[in-house]
């Protein structure tokens, strides 16, 4: 079954994204500051997205929504939760 459900909230970690090579993270940094825009959301540590945006970013990185997330645990944007759903808890 899938880790992603509809209940999973996605919260990205923007320090660590923004210490990532461009290169690999751009297009998820260049979405993510473009929902800090549309929200004039500038000054937060992490970023709450929705579900259907990870589906989204799946199709630009050319992964299945749980093959991005896995990514992104490993860039360390994402915590793994106990229960296999999504979080961050490092603050
Ligand atoms: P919108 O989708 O028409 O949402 C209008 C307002 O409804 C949002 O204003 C927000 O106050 C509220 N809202 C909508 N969906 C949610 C939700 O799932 N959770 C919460 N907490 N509030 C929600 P806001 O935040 O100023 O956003 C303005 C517009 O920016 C949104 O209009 C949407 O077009 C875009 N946007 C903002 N954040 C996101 C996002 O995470 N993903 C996407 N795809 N678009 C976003
Ligand atoms: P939460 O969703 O678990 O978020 C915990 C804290 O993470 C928030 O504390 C905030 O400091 C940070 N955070 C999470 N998502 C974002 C984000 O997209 N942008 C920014 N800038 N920071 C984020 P905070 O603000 O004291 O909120 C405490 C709790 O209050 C939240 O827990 C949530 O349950 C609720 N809450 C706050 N604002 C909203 C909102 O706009 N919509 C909804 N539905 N709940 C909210
Ligand atoms: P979701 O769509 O997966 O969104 C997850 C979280 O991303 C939201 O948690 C909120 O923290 C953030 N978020 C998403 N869209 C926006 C937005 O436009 N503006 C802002 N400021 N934050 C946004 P939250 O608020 O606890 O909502 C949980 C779920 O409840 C959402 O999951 C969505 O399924 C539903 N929901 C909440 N508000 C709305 C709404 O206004 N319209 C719709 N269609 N669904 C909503």
């Amino acid at each position: 079954s899938s880790a992603i459900t509809k209940s999973t909230k996605i919260v990205l970690n923007l320090e660590s994204l923004g210490s990532l090579p461009a290169d690999e993270a751009g297009p998820l940094a260049r979405y993510a500051s473009t929902i800090q825009a549309q929200r004039h959301d500038y000054n937060g540590k992490v970023l709450s997205i929705r579900t259907e945006d990870l589906k989204s970013l799946a199709i630009i990185y050319d992964m299945s929504p749980d093959e991005l997330t896995t990514r992104l645990i490993e860039w360390g944007v994402l915590s793994p939760g106990a229960d296999g759903s999504i979080y961050t808890d490092e603050d």
